[in-house]
């Protein structure tokens, strides 16, 4: 598949305009690292990729990696969600260093899809806040809606059922997966950077 990265489109530029107007402000405590990640997501949306960005953030609150969407470009990697690439890159830095992530937060612009939820299940990241909910592809909310619910399931009679397999729902609960307290202009921002190109994509998928 290739798909052309169009030069200056407009589209881009306003989001990138919009961007740069949101003033990081005091009464929405995560807007500042919100906006890294939909800046990274914009970003990621200028290569025809899904636009999304994510950061990994230190227990002192520094940002130790970035990460964008690259599914697309520069050539098809169908892992590379932003969420990943963060983690990858993380992990490349600290190459044999044991680093537990318990006290990480993952910031991302979009709620995390199933696979990028199970990798930071796996990697043991213990905060994840994300700007935008996603209905269609994010596993968040879909779990929620699973626990809130589970014990009137268990009353009748449904033992078996979850959502993920029982390790994977302890590893769940002990971390914390949420909406960010941020500005809603990076909400919008977030899910329009996403939205840009789905529709170019699913056409080229056909
Ligand atoms: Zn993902």
């Amino acid at each position: 598949m290739s798909l052309k990265v169009p030069n200056g489109n407009p589209e881009i530029q306003s989001l990138k305009s919009r961007l740069d107007k949101v003033i990081v402000s005091s009464t929405n405590s995560e807007d500042a690292y919100i906006k890294q990640t939909v800046k990274l997501a914009i970003e990621s949306a200028s290569n025809l990729n899904y636009g999304v960005g994510a950061i990994l953030v230190d227990k002192g609150g520094d940002v130790v990696s970035r990460g964008q969407n690259q599914v697309f470009y520069p050539y098809f990697q169908s892992g590379l969600h932003a969420e990943m690439d963060a983690l990858n890159q993380f992990e490349e830095k600290i190459r044999g260093e044991r680093v537990d992530l318990k006290d990480y937060t993952i910031y991302t612009s979009l709620e995390p899809c199933p696979m990028c939820m199970s990798r930071i299940l796996m990697a043991g990241v213990g905060f994840t806040v994300y700007a935008a909910d996603d209905d269609l592809g994010g596993m968040v909310h879909i779990i929620e809606a699973y626990l809130k619910s589970k014990k009137e399931l268990k009353k009748q009679g449904f033992d078996n059922i979850g959502v993920l397999p029982d390790v994977w729902e302890q590893f769940y609960i002990k971390q914390s997966f949420r909406k960010a307290d941020c500005d809603l202009e990076l909400q919008k921002l977030a899910i329009e950077a996403f939205l840009l190109n789905i529709q170019q994509i699913r056409s080229k998928r056909k």
